[in-house]
C-alpha cells in the first residue's frame, strides 16, 4: 500500500512548514498548499526535491482540488499577526471562512480527517484566566483583531457543523502564542520584533506599560501537540500552548539578556484591543493527548535567536511590511 497522504495548507508559513517537516519525517506523502501572501518558499525549499513532497501554489479561498487520495488535511493557511490583519483584513476573513468551507467540503469528498488551526484569539481579551476551552471569550467583532478572531470563531462553528451534520472527522486546535525558527522577522510579533531590534542595535519597543502577559510555546512542542490531536478521536477544541506566563516587559528583559544588547526598553502606545493577559489551561491536552510542553523558554529562545542570527544581515533591514 502506498504512503498515507496529507494536505497541509499554509505550508510555506511558520507553522505549516514545520508541520510539513514532521509529516515527512513520519513517512507520509505531503501535499503543501500556499498562496504565498505571507508564506515564504524558503521555508520549504529543502523539501522541494523530495518525491514525497508536492507543492501547489493556490489560494484556498477559491475552490480546492487535489487529485488522488488524501487521508488527512491540516488547515493552517491564514495571516496570523496583528500587523497582517491590519494590512490584509479581507483575505484574513476569507481564508478563515471561505477557505475553511472549501477544505471541509474537500475533506468530505475525500473522506479525509481534517484538523483546523484555531487560536487563543477566540477568547479575545479574556475575563477568565487561565483560559479553559469552555470559556466563550470576549471579542470585539469590529475592532482591528475582529477580522481574525471572528473568522476563526466562524471556522470553529462550521467545522463543528460538518462534524455533527455530515459526520466528518474533525479536530480543532486552539493555538496560543508560539515562537521558533522561520517566524517572519518583520511580522510585527513581539519576539521577532525584539530580536530584530536587538540585532540592529535599536531599543526594544514595549507596547503600553508592558504589564500585559503572554505565554510562549516553542514550535516543536506545539507540533507534537497538533500531531497527537490529529491522531486522537477528540472532536472538540483543545488548547495547545505553554502555560509559563510572563509580562511583556519581563520578556523584553529576557531578550536583552539573551542577545547581550546594550539597548533599552522603550514604551510605545498599546494597540487597540490588545489582550491584557493570556495563558492556556492545558488540562484537556494533558488528559486526552498525554501532552505537555517540554522545552523551556530559555532553551527555545536560544534556538530561535541562533536562527535569526544565522540569516543574511540584509534580512534584518527588510523592516517594511510585505504589502508596502
Ligand atoms: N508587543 C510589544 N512590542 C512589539 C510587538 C508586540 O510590546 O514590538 C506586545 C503586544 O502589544 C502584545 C504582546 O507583545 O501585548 C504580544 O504581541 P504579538 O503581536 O506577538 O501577539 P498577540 O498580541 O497576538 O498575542
Amino acid at each position: 500500500m502506498s504512503n498515507k497522504r496529507v494536505l497541509i495548507t499554509g505550508a510555506a508559513g511558520f507553522l505549516g512548514s514545520h508541520l510539513c517537516d514532521r509529516f515527512i519525517k513520519e513517512g507520509y506523502d505531503v501535499v503543501g498548499m500556499d498562496n504565498l501572501i505571507t508564506g515564504d518558499l524558503r521555508n520549504i525549499e529543502h523539501l522541494m526535491k523530495l518525491k514525497e513532497f508536492e507543492f501547489y501554489h493556490h489560494d484556498v479561498s477559491k475552490f480546492v482540488f487535489v487529485p488522488g487520495r488524501i487521508d488527512y488535511i491540516l488547515h493552517f493557511a491564514s495571516p496570523a499577526s496583528p500587523i497582517d490583519y491590519l494590512k490584509i483584513p479581507i483575505q484574513t476573513l476569507k481564508v478563515g471562512s471561505l477557505g475553511t468551507h472549501n477544505l471541509l467540503g474537500f475533506a468530505k469528498a475525500k473522506n479525509a480527517r481534517i484538523l483546523v488551526a484555531s487560536t487563543s484569539e477566540v477568547y479575545g481579551d479574556p475575563n477568565v484566566h487561565p483560559q479553559t476551552e469552555d470559556y466563550w471569550g470576549n471579542v470585539n467583532p469590529i475592532g482591528p483583531r475582529g477580522v481574525y478572531d471572528e473568522a476563526k470563531r466562524f471556522q470553529e462553528a462550521i467545522t463543528m457543523a460538518y462534524h455533527t451534520y455530515h459526520k466528518l472527522e474533525t479536530r480543532i486546535v486552539r493555538i496560543f502564542n508560539t515562537y521558533g525558527p522561520r517566524m517572519r522577522l518583520n511580522d510585527g510579533r513581539v519576539l521577532p520584533a525584539f530580536i530584530g531590534q536587538a540585532l540592529r542595535g535599536e531599543d526594544l519597543t514595549v507596547f503600553g506599560d508592558g504589564s500585559q502577559t503572554r505565554s510562549f510555546c516553542y514550535v516543536d512542542d506545539l507540533i507534537e501537540g497538533i500531531y497527537r490531536l490529529l491522531m486522537s478521536d477528540y472532536a472538540y477544541p483543545v488548547n495547545i500552548g505553554n502555560p509559563a506566563e510572563i509580562t511583556i516587559r519581563e520578556f523584553g528583559e529576557e531578550i536583552i539578556k539573551l542577545t547581550g544588547t546594550s539597548q533599552e526598553l522603550i514604551c510605545k502606545p498599546l494597540p487597540q484591543d490588545d489582550p491584557k493577559q493570556r495563558r492556556p489551561d492545558i488540562t484537556k491536552a494533558r488528559e486526552i493527548l498525554g501532552w505537555e510542553p517540554k522545552i523551556s523558554r530559555a532553551e527555545g529562545l536560544k534556538l530561535t535567536y541562533d536562527y535569526f542570527k544565522s540569516l543574511p544581515s540584509e534580512e534584518l533591514y527588510k523592516t517594511a511590511h510585505r504589502f508596502e
